[in-house]
């Protein structure tokens, strides 16, 4: 896609920090880095988000991503990794191209505030209704 900096990133035309690719899945560092490691992996074949990925990137994206979790683990030796993945401008996505961060955490960094939300318990009726409404959208 012309306007896309990740698919210019791909094609080489804008540089990168590439850790791993392959036929269909690019890798590289965050140039904003939230931690050391922080990275960003790719589909070749540009889609915008989790809506319009297909199965075969979608899956290779996620397989890259348990291989770079090994090198990481290795080399950084996170305390944990957070792999996380945003859909829309509304929750913070910024480049419209589907990409699914790695960012390691350290003894020193605190927990990010998405992973810790305080837990309050759900209408049990509203949750059933919900439950109801999403597989009936998925027959
Ligand atoms: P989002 O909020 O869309 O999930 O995250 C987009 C990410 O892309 C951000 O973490 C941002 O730092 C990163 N990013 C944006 N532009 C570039 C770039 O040109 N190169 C690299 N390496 N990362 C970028
Ligand atoms: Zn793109």
């Amino acid at each position: 896609m012309d306007n896309c900096i990740f698919c210019k990133i791909i094609k080489g035309e804008i540089p990168s920090f590439k850790v791993y690719e392959d036929e269909l899945v690019y890798a590289f560092e965050d140039i904003n880095p939230i931690t050391e490691g922080h990275t960003l992996i790719i589909p070749k074949k540009h889609s915008q988000d989790l809506w319009e990925i297909e199965a075969e990137s979608l899956t290779a994206v996620h397989l890259a991503s348990k291989k770079i979790m090994d090198a990481i683990k290795k080399v950084l030796k996170p305390t944990g990794v957070v792999a996380m993945q945003l859909n829309g401008k509304s929750v913070g996505q910024a480049v419209f191209h589907y990409h699914l961060h790695l960012m390691p955490r350290y003894e020193d960094t605190p927990p990010l505030p998405v992973a810790r939300w305080e837990l309050t318990p759900g209408n049990m009726d509203k949750i059933r209704e919900t439950t109801e409404k999403i597989k009936a959208a998925l027959r």
